[in-house]
């Protein structure tokens, strides 16, 4: 590549990014080309649950590109079903429908649930969700995200989506008996939207109203699941169930996988022809897919992600002790956010330029994502970074 080429002419620009390309990871580090060396807080926006080439990811990957990459859905192939089955063993499910990214698991999420809400009646194809949700940017699921700026200059949207604020039980209630529901669809931890966590009796709220209107209720653990809280599942925390669950981001060890976990109902109202994808299930990503999920349901690796994520949380906490601008510190388990009172304005990219890489959630609210294998080493070093950058004015 021509040294004069500014990198940014070769894309459409729907992202805003900058600086030197990324062309090595090693567990917690990412070097750039200029040889400069990042400890990853983002992890690829919660991607790699095992940091940078993780050596049993490498080798599951490369056996299984040397035996089968692609088969297509006319046929099963064997990694599927080992990443299936232990969905199943490990969830409330019983059926699963794979893909390749959350925004897919979403839409399929959707579709079910009006497939099976039609079955009762033609009008009964209502979505409800949340303010500061972040579904995805295909149609249904940029249509199920509650933000404005990620809908504006995209019209007509699919009819039938509402949006109720989060963990408002009462306008929940009002907009729920205003049409008759298919779906409502939430993420127990908003994630983009800056670390909400949903209170239990919110949810458990909308799961009685669920069952009593034959509603389907999805829980988005896109970002929220797959061992990042502590648990394999966020749900599982709060003690509500939902009848389907959309996962993506880590579950394929860094390859676009992405599954719909539902019930035998669910999937009763759905038959051959009905919904697929030609790369959806895939040997590779679902090799990783199975690898993942072996190594993160261990009960010993998730007891690790509570300990290092209170430890990270108590320091965080610290730190706002000292700085008058930091308003709170949110999330569970490796999921945390530190909002400010005001605009972040450059703290990323003066992170990522003190060698810290670390996520924003909307205006005011950073995100602390590291891969799940950090150590309370790392944290350490990850904190006395970020205290570098805010001492110098924040
Ligand atoms: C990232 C994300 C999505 C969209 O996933 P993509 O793979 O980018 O399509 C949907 N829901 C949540 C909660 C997410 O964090």
């Amino acid at each position: 590549m021509n040294s004069n080429t500014n990198i940014d002419n070769l894309f459409v620009p729907t992202y805003k990014r900058s600086g030197s390309p990324f062309v090595r990871g090693e567990g917690m580090y990412l070097y750039d080309a200029d040889g400069k060396s990042y400890l990853d807080f983002c992890s690829g926006i919660a991607v790699n649950a095992l940091g940078h080439a993780h050596p049993q990811l490498v080798e599951t990957l490369q056996k299984q590109a040397a035996e089968l990459i692609h088969t297509s859905n006319l046929y099963f192939n064997k990694p599927q079903i080992d990443f299936a089955e232990r969905l199943i063993k490990h969830s409330f499910a019983s059926k699963v429908f794979l893909c390749n990214s959350g925004t897919e698991a979403n839409e399929a999420a959707i579709k079910f649930a009006r497939k099976k809400a039609a079955k009762i009646s033609t009008d009964k194809y209502h979505v409800l969700s949340f303010s500061e949700s972040f579904h995805g940017r295909t149609y249904a699921s940029m249509t199920a995200t509650a933000q404005s700026k990620i809908h504006s200059g995209f019209g007509p949207l699919p009819a039938g989506f509402h949006y109720s604020p989060f963990n408002d039980v009462k306008t929940a209630g009002e907009l729920l008996a205003l049409h008759d529901f298919a779906a409502i669809i939430v993420e127990p931890i908003q994630a983009e939207g800056g670390i909400n966590v949903a209170d239990v009796e919110f949810l458990q709220f909308l799961r009685e109203y669920a069952n009593s209107h034959s509603i389907s209720l999805i829980f988005d653990e896109i970002q929220c699941g797959t061992g990042r809280t502590g648990t394999l599942w966020y749900y599982e925390q709060t003690g509500v169930t939902p009848d389907i669950m959309t996962l993506a981001k880590p579950i394929g060890g860094g390859l676009p996988l992405g599954a719909v976990l539902c019930t035998d109902e669910i999937a009763a109202g759905i038959s051959p022809g009905d919904h697929g994808s030609t790369f959806g299930g895939n040997p590779v990503a679902c090799a990783l897919g199975a690898q993942i999920l072996d190594i993160v349901s261990e009960p010993v690796f998730l007891k690790r992600v509570q300990t290092n994520g209170n430890y990270l949380k108590s320091k965080l906490n610290e730190l706002k002790t000292k700085y008058p601008s930091i308003r709170s510190i949110r999330g569970e388990g490796l999921l945390l956010g530190v909002r400010f009172k005001e605009d972040l304005g450059t703290l990323v990219d003066d992170c990522k330029a003190a060698g810290l890489l670390l996520a924003r959630a909307n205006l005011n609210t950073v995100r602390f994502l590291p891969p799940l294998i950090v150590s309370l080493e790392d944290i350490d070093n990850a904190v006395n970074i970020f205290h570098n950058v805010l001492s110098k004015g924040y």
